[in-house]
């Protein structure tokens, strides 16, 4: 699958298309009230119902994921409520940043140290102690490769507290399993351009059912452009409340067929075995892992570099030399940790030569 010429790209979004995606996006604009549009408006949606396992109808925006985080923010929360985030790093730090601006210091943030998961045993002493209208958090934490495990995180807010629970599944959806009904959350938010392997330029909402009537009482504070309401009514036609972005529909109606056709399980099967030869790559060359164990992401791997190396003259040799691209870290991760992404349209032999590349990279600095 991969070839010399072209780039081995394991940034963690826009992830690579599959061939017959790239064939099936290269139409002619058209109408997004037209049959054909609702055609494919109807492929996706029910593509997404089978993916996430939900009887809610997705609520597909024209955004980035940032934009869609920060509409659920808009759509619970009035300035005078009380919200928790729970982060472990930049995205969760970037949820935090979003309920900050409207709640000033009612905005509660339970901040894990990067490379660790969510701390349960702490966030249910703040739920003994503190009643929130809604807690955010990150499903799979980008920056630092780790996995929050989301089943135990809601069973522990439920049992203390009645908040709205909003998700970040980003860079997870599509990969892992999420069944939206049965995990029992109120939004989960997902973007194309990750796991789902098409054109970015469309944000992914499953909203429950209070989560909906919320955002109506919400009105007067709530978002114009991604009325949650109006855009349910409007999915039940097949229709986006503001023009769509065609390729991200055509890339992901295509995406979603090729991945009912392998099954879903099987992919998911496929992106654990992925990760799991990853990681193990990653120790066979002597890297450390960054994330702790139990908390690692199966569609991102980051790995903690020793101060012989930095990130960034390690990501520019590996493209000079290999046409591979990796993320570097965020913040103050900058230069200690490389991030290898493994979502979406990928395959083992691409992850090898990542690390085929760094051991050659590494002989250089002995
Ligand atoms: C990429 C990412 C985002 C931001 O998505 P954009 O589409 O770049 O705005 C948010 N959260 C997580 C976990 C991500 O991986």
């Amino acid at each position: 699958m991969f070839h010399s010429d072209m780039i081995n790209s394991r940034i963690t979004g826009p992830t690579p298309l599959p061939p017959s995606s790239l064939e099936y996006i290269h139409q002619q604009m058209m109408s997004h009230r037209s049959e054909s549009f609702k055609k494919t408006f109807a492929n996706v949606q029910c593509g997404l119902q089978e993916l996430l396992e939900t009887n809610s109808l997705p609520l597909l925006f024209t955004s980035s994921g940032t934009a869609a985080m920060e509409s659920a923010v808009n759509n619970l929360l009035a300035p005078n409520d009380r919200a928790l985030t729970l982060s472990c790093g930049f995205y969760g730090d970037l949820f935090h940043q979003m309920v900050e601006r409207k709640l000033n210091k009612n905005a509660v943030l339970l901040r894990s140290p990067d490379g660790c998961g969510i701390d349960i045993q702490y966030l249910v002493d703040i739920l003994k102690q503190h009643t929130f209208k809604a807690i955010f958090l990150t499903h799979s934490e980008s920056s630092t490769g780790v996995v929050n495990p989301l089943s135990e995180i809601i069973s522990a807010i439920k049992s203390y507290s009645d908040a709205y629970i909003v998700v970040d599944s980003i860079s997870s959806m599509g990969c892992v399993n999420l069944p939206f009904d049965s995990l029992g959350m109120d939004i989960l938010i997902g973007v194309t351009q990750k796991g789902l392997m098409s054109p970015p330029g469309m944000s992914i909402i499953l909203a429950s059912e209070r989560a909906i009537e919320e955002s109506k009482v919400m009105s007067n504070y709530g978002s114009v452009a991604f009325n949650y309401a109006k855009a349910q009514s409007l999915a039940g036609d097949f229709q986006t409340l503001t023009t769509p972005s065609l390729h991200a529909f055509w890339g992901l109606e295509n995406a979603l067929g090729l991945m009912r056709q392998q099954g879903f399980e099987n992919v998911f099967y496929h992106h654990n075995n992925i990760a799991n030869h990853s990681r193990l790559l990653a120790e066979l060359n002597g890297f450390k892992l960054f994330a702790k164990e139990g908390y690692r992401s199966n569609t991102i791997t980051a790995i903690e570099l020793n101060n012989k190396f930095r990130a960034t003259e390690l990501a520019q040799q590996l493209l000079n030399n290999f046409s591979i691209t990796v993320g570097i870290g965020n913040g103050n991760l900058t230069e200690s940790i490389i991030r290898i992404a493994h979502m979406g349209y990928v395959n083992q032999n691409e992850i090898t030569d990542v690390y085929t590349a760094l051991a050659k990279c590494k002989s250089l600095y002995v």
